[in-house]
């Protein structure tokens, strides 16, 4: 039987320190009629603003950095101190085993990418229609799966998929949809994939921002984040995950720290770490990424998911009060989600949604179709919405640590008044 676990619950840790500020709290930004008004950041899920310990991490580390790993001079040494540090706390900070690599990567899409290159020969990955293009596309033999319409269908699609698929295989997956937010059942993926002989690899970048990932726990082969969504808007991202596909694959880069010695021949580190970080890496993006989980960690999953959960809860029923304002989801209205949420404004395109937001409210949001085409779509014609104006394109409202009542409440009443026009 496949366990019904959709994330991990959220463990009853107590608060230790305050939620965090973030920078850029106070921004203000021009609207119509030159006005200055406090810029409502709704566009979390594009990229998170830098939290105030994060700043301080990497203004910290600025006075004495050097590359790693290479020299002896007491900045070499601190540096590569530190960034070996930032990888302990990324391990620690999505629960992997104490064997697993964790590497350090540009961002996601790096980090499916390099995987994607690990990949033994033959191996088919099996992919939902529903992922963001970083997890979509990176496979060189895929096997698409449609939009499942309930939680349960998506484990039983998957299960008949990797049935019927020989050689090595990798099931991917969101745990957090970037355009609905709706948590995927990943634990009961899990366990299909590995009850077929497949790994799975899962796409983290919306779930880590928002609630405790635990690699372990729901027995993941491979997670893939970014630092610039988790408030560390530095330019690192990470893969974590088991070695021994990692050791085997061709170098992600090739270049410096890669090898182990250059002759007539090259010999290439087999521990992934090195082998896939060739030439200097991203210290400071390291540093930063680690100085966010440790932020997180130390403020506490509990009251970071209540105040959330508040706000969200507050922003959909504001929008559900609006006709004409339509939701997108998969799963409906009592699936457990994150902070985002993407909807369609019946008469108006996205785009023109935005804009006036932005131009006449000062509130930030995304449209488009979020590097998700395929979803979008799926979704847009699901509820007949959107697609009037031809451009099938929805508009994404998401929150985090900084988003305030007064954001969630200007964003309904600008959508009530544009409405009304
Ligand atoms: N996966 C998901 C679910 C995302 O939301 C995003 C970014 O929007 C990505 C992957 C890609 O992240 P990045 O652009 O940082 O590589």
């Amino acid at each position: 039987s496949v366990p019904a676990q959709v994330a991990e619950p959220v463990p009853a840790a107590t608060t230790s320190r305050p939620i965090p500020a973030v920078l850029g709290a106070d921004l203000q930004v021009p609207v119509k009629g030159g006005r200055l008004v406090g810029y409502a950041n709704l566009d979390y899920a594009a990229s998170a603003p830098c939290l105030e310990p994060v700043s301080a991490a990497v203004a910290a580390a600025l006075p004495a950095y050097s590359s790693v790993h290479r020299g002896a001079g007491y900045a070499s040494q601190l540096t590569t101190a530190r960034y070996e540090q930032a990888r302990h706390t990324v391990r620690a900070f999505v629960g992997a085993r104490p064997d697993d690599a964790v590497i350090f990567t540009r961002n996601t899409t790096d980090a499916t990418n390099l995987l994607a290159g690990c990949l033994p020969a033959g191996t088919t990955a099996v992919v939902f229609d529903t992922e963001h293009h970083a997890s979509l596309l990176p496979w060189k033999r895929s096997v698409r799966l449609a939009p499942p319409a309930l939680p349960g269908e998506a484990v039983r699609a998957a299960d008949e998929a990797l049935a019927g698929i020989d050689g090595p295989k990798l099931l991917v997956v969101t745990a957090a949809s970037n355009v609905t937010g709706e948590l995927w059942p990943i634990a009961a993926l899990a366990h299909i994939a590995h009850r077929h002989g497949a790994r799975i690899l899962v796409d983290a970048a919306q779930l880590v921002p928002h609630r405790r990932l635990n690699l372990t726990a729901l027995d993941l082969d491979y997670v893939a984040f970014s630092g610039h969504k988790l408030y560390a808007p530095f330019g690192a991202g990470a893969l974590v995950g088991r070695r021994d596909w990692l050791a085997a694959g061709e170098p992600y880069l090739k270049g410096g720290g890669a090898v182990r010695s250059v002759a007539d021949d090259v010999e290439w580190h087999d521990d992934p770490e090195p082998r896939h970080e060739a030439g200097t890496p991203n210290v400071l993006g390291a540093i930063a990424l680690a100085a966010a989980c440790d932020a997180l960690t130390a403020t506490g999953w509990t009251e970071l998911v209540r105040e959330e959960e508040r706000l969200i809860a507050r922003l959909r029923s504001g929008l559900a009060s609006i006709e004409g304002v339509r939701e997108l989801s998969l799963w409906g209205d009592g699936h457990p989600r994150v902070g985002i949420v993407s909807f369609t404004v019946a008469g108006h395109s996205a785009r023109q949604v935005a804009e006036v937001l932005s131009g006449e409210y000062g509130i930030g949001v995304r449209d488009g179709k979020f590097c998700a085409h395929p979803f979008v779509r799926h979704l847009l014609d699901a509820t007949d919405g959107g697609c009037e104006d031809g451009t099938a394109s929805a508009v994404r409202a998401s929150i985090g640590i900084g988003t305030t009542e007064e954001h969630v409440d200007r964003l309904v009443e600008a959508l009530r008044e544009l409405v009304n026009r």
